[in-house]
């Protein structure tokens, strides 16, 4: 991403982070993560395309999730992952699609199914309804 939008999506997100987030091609699912006290983006690199030529917004869209979960510092609890945790992260892919140009419906195939919630993560109409605040801010 080029600096000066980089710098917008920061400003305009509302967050004032200054810390630098590392991608790290690893055979995991595509997570957030901390070692040794820097901020890790964890992702399979033969899983994750990112289009090639065409952009992925669900690519794009797990990646602003683990984004998401930096920025609010999820990973620096203990506590297990909750609903609420995740449909903040959830909300900060939504406005970083819209940032970047998703339309709403390329935003919302990030949750296209329609599973239930589970002890760990919210149902998939919940994080539709959060993802779409989000992308409302970001576009
Ligand atoms: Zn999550």
């Amino acid at each position: 991403m080029e600096p000066s939008k980089k710098k917008r999506l920061t400003k305009r997100s509302g967050n004032d982070y200054k810390s630098t987030i590392r991608c790290l091609a690893h055979r995991s699912p595509l997570q957030a993560a901390i070692h040794r006290g820097k901020r890790y983006i964890v992702f399979d690199r033969g899983y994750t395309s990112w289009g090639e030529g065409e952009t992925d917004w669900h690519a794009i869209g797990v990646a602003g999730h683990e984004i998401g979960h930096h920025l609010a510092s999820h990973v620096f609890t203990s506590e297990l992952s909750n609903h609420a945790e995740e449909l903040v992260a959830d909300q900060f892919a939504g406005f970083a699609m819209g940032f970047l140009g998703a339309r709403t419906d390329q935003a919302l195939t990030l949750f296209p199914g329609n599973r239930p919630a589970s002890a760990s993560h919210p149902a998939d109409a919940d994080r539709r309804i959060a993802v779409k605040a989000g992308w409302e801010r970001g576009a």
